[in-house]
């Protein structure tokens, strides 16, 4: 049984109206050509997944990678409906990715394929309908590229039909950072909640691109103690903890962790992770892909306390070995709302075109997610069940309750 039905029955609500939430609204697959800049024509195959907008507009980033599937981007739109419940921000759930490998792609292929991305997927998208963010492999200059071509089309500028843009294109204050700081301030108050002191504490990240890197700055900003991290390039290791600051004027450079000169350097990034994900550490953070830690590496994970900055780095089966060891996971649809949270804020922004201060956001990003950490615990401590199920269950009872306050068309 997979963890929303877990939550369901926990929950005693009416199966009726909760087995809408068991599958996605709407699935559109696309294959389009992109011209190459040598000429050649390349065919991709991308996706865009509407899990659930019965809360409001469906919410959710695109990815670029190798092995983006159909499979896999269901399974993250329906990550998104629960993160944006959770959260209570008024958005459903979607995903979108194309399956290309994004390193070996020019500026400009990657600019085509946005474009033709956008172009395939457009009668899905809109600010009340379906407003996509950057995720693994896309970024501000992605989100740039999908308003323009939206924009295009409907022949006006168009800034709410997506999120995390640049700022002078209607972009938020305080976006680039929000997934990493919300990363830090839930990591905080778990610490609370379990007694163990946050200054001083060490930490180990998996992944260091937005979220692991900012997830860096800003618990090295708490005091903690960062011993690891690894990228696609290799893996750091230092136990009297790495220089976290230039660490990442390193990779705002080199765009990679490896050429850095602090403590061990692994340059396999296969044993550089099995390395981190092993290492004695108090708290460790996956930021990168999903399915990290799986019942082959689980019983040897020896952090107190995982906090999941990626989405679905733990497998349903390590979840329940780390839950038997006694470990805590912070699950991602808390841990990495951050993101999300700042997208909305953007979105308020964008549709009443007034700008908010950077101040502003980080303080109702803090009050948001602290609220939503807080919620969950409660809930957890309420039905005796860990953080994982206890956020599934809030989110699960908010969509059905929507569910059926709205009822069934027609
Ligand atoms: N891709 C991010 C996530 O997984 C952000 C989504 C958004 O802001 O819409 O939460």
């Amino acid at each position: 049984m997979n963890r929303m039905d877990e939550a369901a029955k926990k929950l005693k609500i009416d199966w009726e109206t909760y087995k809408t939430l068991r599958s996605p609204r709407t699935s559109l697959a696309v294959t389009f050509p992109i011209r190459m800049d040598n000429g050649s024509v390349e065919i991709f195959t991308g996706y865009r997944v509407l899990y659930n907008y019965v809360r409001g507009p469906s919410k959710g980033g695109v990815r670029y990678h190798p092995e983006v599937n159909l499979e896999e981007i269901t399974a993250l739109a329906a990550i998104m409906t629960l993160k944006c419940a959770v959260a209570e921000v008024p958005f459903g759930g979607a995903k979108g990715g194309v399956a290309c490998d994004p390193s070996k792609m020019s500026i400009n292929e990657l600019e085509r394929l946005t474009r033709r991305y956008t172009y395939m997927i457009m009668p899905l998208l809109g600010p009340d309908k379906d407003i996509p963010a950057p995720d693994v492999n896309t970024n501000q200059q992605t989100m740039a590229w999908m308003m323009d071509t939206y924009s295009m089309l409907a022949g006006y500028t168009v800034p709410g039909v997506v999120t995390g843009k640049p700022f002078q294109l209607g972009g938020s204050k305080g976006r680039g950072y929000a997934t990493g700081r919300g990363v830090a301030f839930v990591t905080s108050e778990m610490l609370q909640r379990l007694n163990m002191p946050l200054k001083g504490a060490t930490v180990a990240i998996q992944g260091f691109g937005n979220v692991g890197s900012n997830t860096a700055r800003f618990l090295h900003q708490e005091g903690c103690k960062i011993v690891g991290v690894t990228d696609i390039s290799g893996g750091l290791l230092n136990e009297g903890g790495l220089d976290i600051p230039a660490l990442l004027k390193h990779v705002e450079d080199e765009k990679k962790i490896s050429g850095f000169k602090d403590g061990e350097f692994i340059t396999d990034y296969r044993r550089a992770n099995e390395r981190l994900l092993k290492s004695d550490v108090d708290i460790l953070i996956p930021a990168a892909l999903e399915n990290q830690i799986t019942e082959e590496n689980a019983l040897d994970v020896r952090a107190k306390v995982i906090v999941e900055g990626a989405n679905g780095p733990i497998t349903g089966t390590a979840d329940k070995i780390l839950s038997k060891k006694g470990t805590t996971v912070v699950p991602d649809i808390i841990a990495n709302s951050g993101g999300v949270i700042v997208s909305y804020f953007e979105w308020v922004q964008d549709v009443q075109a007034y700008l908010w201060t950077e101040d502003q956001v980080n303080q109702r990003l803090k009050e948001l997610i602290t609220s939503a950490f807080t919620g969950v615990w409660d809930a957890a401590q309420e039905h005796k069940t860990d953080m994982r199920q206890a956020a599934y269950m809030e989110a699960v009872g908010k969509v059905v309750e929507v569910t059926r306050l709205r009822g069934i068309f027609p």
